[in-house]
């Protein structure tokens, strides 16, 4: 098995040191995946074009060509398209979808040399927490093959996690980079929203969707970060300054902050005690180091999981009507008339929780209920917005569980999708803020078990939160 490398500058000096070639290293990452189909990770590997690749890019790199990936071998999540790759989002309705162009992020990531390995299994157009909704199966924990991987980006996470390449690219409308990050001991970064092209990125909710790395460490993130975020045409959303250079500025920043806990992720019975142990450990450290830590009421605590599976699904519904057995997709072939076109298609095609999804969306934004619903949960968005703003200009960073528990077993949620959803309670406030939040590896529990911690911080402050993201993994 591939070496494990905690980050790109690593393996770039075994390159240079002549200890490994970008070659070798495909191959070893490509027996690694053979060797763990049964975790379900990867819905597709390109195996052949990523070899072939690999020797283009060992030559760019002795002819000094080479771009800032050089030597980093990704996965992408099976909702981001790639001109000439199938793309699915893990639903059988796509499931044999070509991508007739490439997401803006693809170009970006290929511009500077990476090397794609495969499509990764996520939950079916990105609606889950365990990456059991998938249309493939669920994905595996690699430390406990009985628990789930977190998601929706869970194959992200676990290709990364089992070395099955090095970094992988996710989304995160709720919580899916940071969640499976968590799970499997990563980095996952959400950034602020606006920063990152969602151009070629298969719409779930477009005012939560962005697209985010999973890494071993900081320095790759930030690195990834740079290179996919930044203005693009094909997505009006996205702010026009110049992305800072996250990676060469990045520095551990060991000046005192200001940081808040949510004091319920303390006192909550819904929290896991082996949760609440790290983050007390990690407070009393920042504590000890000087740094101003205090508990904060969030008042509106309640309400963001119901806010956001308000907002969420409408949007599904409707960024999920195009796929109607007619435009593109899967086409039943028992429809007989238009009618029955849309009705078997969209029966036969999606999954049971993505059609509970777009009913519930439909419902919320149904003329007798709209008001009740979605203009009220609309209004309570911005209220959570406006306290986690007014929050973030007291305090430098907000610190919380990344989840209220560690990985759980496949299965346990089964009976009750409610439960799930409750799971998402730390990650949607960062979502529906809009902020940036990225979740860092906190050690395990005594079943071995990753443990995941959370820093929330303002719009566009992705530099302060990767500084300090690196000091805090010293802790
Ligand atoms: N678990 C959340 C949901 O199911 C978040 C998913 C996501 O971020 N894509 O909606």
């Amino acid at each position: 098995m591939a070496k494990f490398y905690s980050s790109l500058d690593e393996i770039k000096r075994e390159i240079q040191s002549g200890g490994i070639t970008v070659e070798g290293l495909v191959s070893s990452y490509l027996t690694q995946i053979r060797s763990n189909a049964h975790l379900n990770a990867f819905n597709e590997v390109f195996e052949a074009e990523a070899l072939s690749r690999s020797k283009i890019i060992d030559e760019r790199i002795k002819a000094g060509t080479a771009g800032r990936l050089a030597g980093m071998v990704i996965g992408i999540k099976d909702n981001i398209c790639y001109k000439g790759h199938k793309v699915s989002a893990s639903s059988k309705i796509l499931k044999d979808f070509t991508s007739i162009y490439s997401s803006t992020i693809v170009e970006r990531l290929l511009a500077e040399d990476a090397i794609i390995i495969g499509r990764c299994n996520c939950d079916e157009f990105a609606m889950g927490a365990s990456n059991e909704n998938s249309y493939f199966g669920p994905v595996k924990n690699y430390a406990d093959n009985t628990k789930v991987p977190g998601g929706s980006s869970g194959g992200s996470a676990v290709a990364v996690q089992a070395n099955m390449c090095h970094a992988a690219i996710g989304t995160d409308t709720g919580g899916s980079v940071r969640q499976p990050a968590s799970f499997c001991g990563l980095v996952g970064l959400k950034p602020t929203y606006g920063s990152i092209s969602r151009h070629g990125v298969i719409a779930y909710a477009s005012s939560f969707d962005q697209v985010g790395p999973i890494t071993r460490s900081v320095e790759d993130a930030a690195l990834l970060l740079e290179i996919m975020a930044g203005a693009d045409d094909y997505d009006s959303t996205l702010a026009q300054a110049p992305v800072p250079s996250y990676s060469k500025k990045l520095s551990t920043d060991t000046s005192k902050k200001k940081i808040a806990y949510i004091q319920e992720a303390l006192s909550s019975p819904g929290v896991d005690t082996e949760v609440k142990t790290a983050l007390v450990q990690y407070i009393d450290k920042l504590i000890d180091e000087g740094h101003t830590v205090k508990p904060i009421a969030f008042e509106f605590l309640d309400y963001i999981v119901p806010t956001y599976y308000i907002l969420a699904t409408a949007e599904a519904s409707s960024n999920l009507a195009r796929y109607d057995g007619v435009h593109y997709g899967y086409r039943s072939p028992g429809a007989t008339d238009l009618q029955s076109t849309y009705k078997r298609s969209r029966s036969e095609g999606f999954g049971k929780e993505v059609k509970r999804r777009i009913m519930l969306g439909t419902f919320v934004l149904s003329a007798g209920y709209y008001d009740a619903y979605y203009a009220k949960a609309q209004k309570v968005r911005r209220l959570i917005k406006e306290k986690t703003d007014s929050l973030l200009e007291e305090f430098d960073f907000i610190l919380t569980p990344t989840a209220p528990e560690p990985a759980f077993a496949i299965g346990k949620t089964e009976k009750d999708p409610v439960v799930m959803y409750l799971y998402d309670i730390f990650t949607v406030q960062a979502s529906l803020a809009g902020v940036p939040a990225i979740s860092l590896p906190a050690g395990t529990n005594k079943a071995g078990l990753p443990l995941g911690l959370q820093l929330l911080t303002k719009r566009f402050a992705e530099q302060e939160l990767l500084n300090f993201s690196k000091y805090f993994l010293k802790l």
